[in-house]
């Protein structure tokens, strides 16, 4: 905390830089309501030589304008209170000084360095839109104020300090300026602002500009935005001022501080060159000198970017990174916004690959497989909402989770973007809480969308297996378990199907019914097991002399059914009389080696315009067959 006698103690000396006459004159009008532009301009006048610098400047900041500035009321109406106010403010204080009481202070250096961050601040506070430009003028004017103070009133410590600083980077200046003084310049700083009336949040950002990670603000409020945006004016201008290539290694870190409060790095680029053009245009005016600064495109051309120049805070939220670690296509132009998203995701454990564009990321989705992608909006080639649309166009990516990210203006054309496919939206520069939360809820959708593709791939198993298993059972309920031919059943559907074919196509069909001779006589003789092999060795060579688009069934005990299609009914009682020559001929053998001979009777049946159905052919064959056996066995019965 600041001690408060320290800063007492300090003013009363009357060391303190501060406003005095016409200036503070001018300062404490501006805080007065109701005050006229002619009030301002008289006091101003008050002093010849501060109202002589300021209608200069006037002029020189409005050379634009036709007619010249000729007088003071001119001046305040042409550039409004506040630029006056912040004129005669800085000018009061530079004016008072120049002088070298601290041998080691660079009093030129400080103010030149102060108005670049004022300039710098000014305009990322008018491409953000965020808080007053006048009043953040005068915030990066002001914001070191506490430095040029402790040099004032201490020269001869300030030196020493100074030198240490200079003998060991790593000394810390304001730990030595807090030994040595009570109070750092940071903290010298805020008292001032506070003794000259400035709102309390202008207090707290001149405290923590350097360290904003110090500060109490909400990241992502207005707050904590003018605060960045004074750390990185602040910055900017120690980059800007620092010689030779010590210039480079500083530049990762002002990329990065930027793209945190959305300045990405076109961005940069612009508010860079176009702040140095105008310090050089203000140095000349206050009698500063400025230094050459080469174009912001050459400085933060190529500049790799690391893990360790980055201070990411406190990170995402711990429950999303431990809830489900996510594949994710990152997608930007900017490659810093790219290090800084990747970084802070992949610290949270999730698998981050990233593209340039919408046309990249196409690219890559084969080789990542992503299951959430986050992509920017704005981006040469292939902006985001093409990159959408393609991707929702393939059936494989339409499940992907999509964030786009948008700038804030262009929240009213979020319909656009969900229209193209996208999920959900973020608004830039991403703040981790928010990314935290939106993360979890992308989480959630995949786990469920993976459980239930999981799901719909079991059941697609299950259901193969099923199948599979009905149509073995189905194999069972055709099949005789004895001789594994076809069964009764089976002989039925599939003579009835032949019978179908036949008819439409006007073809022959023939079926024979064949029947074992006495084979009562066999089992009684050589018992029930042999009486099985001897049905099993029938019908093995009942199959073994049939053609392959005949079908022999096992009808019956030791009856069998023969469907013959395309064959008619003489052409069919020579190939019965030809399966009951070639059983006869042949022995049945048991296990044991016994073997003895059998016969068969065979009633042939063929399909003619009479036989009305299936069961009349059957009939039929039936009846041949009791004649066969009438007629003394071992015989084939056609007619
Ligand atoms: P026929 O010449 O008049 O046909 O005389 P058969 O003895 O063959 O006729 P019958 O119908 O009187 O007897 C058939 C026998 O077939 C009766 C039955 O025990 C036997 N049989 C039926 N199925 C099986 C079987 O799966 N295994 C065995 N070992 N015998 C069977
Ligand atoms: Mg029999
Ligand atoms: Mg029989």
């Amino acid at each position: 905390m600041v001690s408060h006698s320290k800063f007492e103690e300090l003013k009363a000396s009357g060391h303190l830089p501060s406003p005095k006459g016409a200036a503070l004159q001018v300062i404490q009008l501006t805080h007065k309501d109701g005050v006229t532009n002619q009030e301002i301009a008289r006091a101003i006048k008050s002093d010849p030589a501060l109202s002589s610098r300021v209608i200069k400047m006037a002029n020189a900041l409005v050379a634009y304008q036709m007619r010249p500035i000729a007088s003071m009321v001119d001046a305040v109406t042409v550039l409004g209170l506040n630029t006056v106010r912040q004129l005669v403010l800085g000018l009061s204080l530079m004016d008072g000084s120049r002088s070298v009481a601290c041998r080691k202070f660079d009093y030129q250096g400080f103010w030149a360095r102060s108005l670049l961050t004022a300039i710098a601040a000014q305009n990322l506070v008018l491409s953000s839109g965020i808080g007053s430009p006048e009043e953040v003028f005068i915030l990066g004017l002001l914001g070191q104020i506490g430095s040029l103070a402790l040099a004032t009133a201490y020269p001869q410590e300030y030196a020493r300090i100074i030198e240490k600083t200079e003998a060991d980077v790593d000394a810390g200046l304001a730990n030595l300026e807090r030994a040595e003084f009570g109070l750092d310049h940071n903290q010298l700083t805020q008292a001032m602002l506070a003794d000259w009336g400035m709102p309390r949040v202008f207090q707290e950002v001149a405290l923590h500009c350097e360290d904003p990670g110090q500060s109490s603000f909400a990241e992502g409020s207005r707050d904590w935005r003018l605060l960045n945006v004074l750390h990185i004016a602040d910055y900017f201008s120690r980059v800007c001022l620092t010689q030779g290539p010590h210039r480079r290694k500083m530049v990762p870190k002002l990329i990065l501080i930027a793209t945190r409060v959305g300045v990405e790095s076109d961005m940069l680029t612009k508010l860079g060159d176009k702040s140095v053009q105008e310090w050089h245009a203000w140095s000349k005016l206050c009698g500063i000198r400025s230094v050459e600064v080469p174009s912001f495109a050459e400085l933060l051309e190529a500049v790799p970017l690391t893990p360790d120049m980055l201070d990411i805070g406190e990170g995402l939220p711990n429950d999303a990174s431990t809830f489900y670690k996510l594949r994710i296509l990152l997608v930007d132009d900017d490659l810093a916004v790219l290090f800084l998203l990747k970084t802070l995701l992949e610290n949270a454990g999730h698998t981050v690959v990233t593209a340039r564009n919408g046309m990249e990321a196409l690219g890559l989705l084969e080789k990542s497989m992503p299951q959430l992608i986050i992509t920017d909006w704005v981006m040469p080639g292939m902006d985001g909402i093409e990159f959408c649309k393609a991707l929702r166009q393939n059936p494989a990516w339409r499940n992907i989770y999509v964030f786009i990210m948008t700038a804030q203006e262009s929240t009213d054309r979020l319909v656009e973007a969900f229209e193209a496919g996208a999920n959900d939206y973020m608004t830039k520069p991403v703040n981790p809480k928010v990314l935290g939360a939106r993360l979890r809820a992308a989480q959630r959708v995949v786990h469920l969308q993976e459980e239930l593709e999981f799901d719909r791939q079991q059941l697609h198993k299950f259901a193969d297996e099923l199948a599979a298993s009905n149509h073995r059972l189905q194999q069972l309920a055709l099949t005789d378990v004895l001789t594994g031919l076809p069964n009764r059943r089976f002989a039925n559907e599939h003579l009835e199907r032949q019978w179908a074919l036949a008819e439409r196509g006007g073809r022959p069909l023939s079926c024979m019914l064949v029947d074992i001779d006495r084979f009562k006589q066999i089992n009684d003789t050589y018992g029930h097991k042999m009486g099985d092999d001897a049905l099993k060795q029938v019908a093995h060579a009942l199959r073994g002399a049939t053609r392959t688009e005949d079908v022999v069934c096992r009808f019956g005990g030791e009856e069998f059914l023969l469907i013959c299609p395309d064959t008619p009914v003489e052409q069919a009682y020579q190939y019965a009389e030809r399966l009951r020559q070639n059983v006869a001929a042949n022995c049945v053998r048991g296990d044991d080696g016994q073997a003895f001979h059998l016969t068969i009777s065979i009633g042939v049946a063929s399909k003619k315009p009479a036989l009305l159905n299936v069961e009349l052919l059957l009939q039929l064959a039936d009846k041949r067959l009791y004649t066969a056996k009438n007629g003394g066995r071992n015989r084939t019965v056609a007619a």
